[in-house]
């Protein structure tokens, strides 16, 4: 059997990726999450004027390369990279979600919350 991957834009938050991997690999059939971090991920990608070809490079790699079909992309609580309230930081990710799924239109795209008890919740998919 051929391994399954996905791929995450998060924060590079130490607290978030375990409890964010183990939540995709219990709700998706996917058996690897290549992680693509920055401070305040979901700031970064929801901010149309920033230019992110860098961070789309990268997501390329795990698109083309390890054949992901998922893309995640996460906000959480406490961040220090994107510091704005918990409402913002879900409408940022859904921001963040339609810019990715403008660039990569045959992958589905999940925006994910991680709360401030460090467990995840599926905000949009699309
Ligand atoms: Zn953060």
């Amino acid at each position: 059997m051929t391994n399954r991957f996905a791929v995450c834009l998060n924060c590079m938050d130490g607290r978030v990726h375990l409890p964010v991997i183990q939540w995709i690999k219990e709700n998706y059939e996917v058996d690897y999450v290549d992680l693509i971090t920055e401070p305040g991920m979901d700031g970064v990608l929801a901010d149309l004027n920033l230019d992110i070809k860098n961070i789309v490079t990268k997501l390329e790699i795990s698109v083309d390369k390890h054949g992901s079909q998922y893309i995640f992309i996460g906000g959480h609580y406490d961040c220090l990279g994107h510091p704005v309230d918990n409402e913002t930081h879900k409408k940022d990710v859904m921001v963040a979600v339609e810019r990715i799924k403008k660039l990569k239109g045959s992958c589905k795209i999940i925006g994910l919350w991680i709360s401030e008890k460090f467990s995840v919740k599926k905000i949009i998919e699309m």
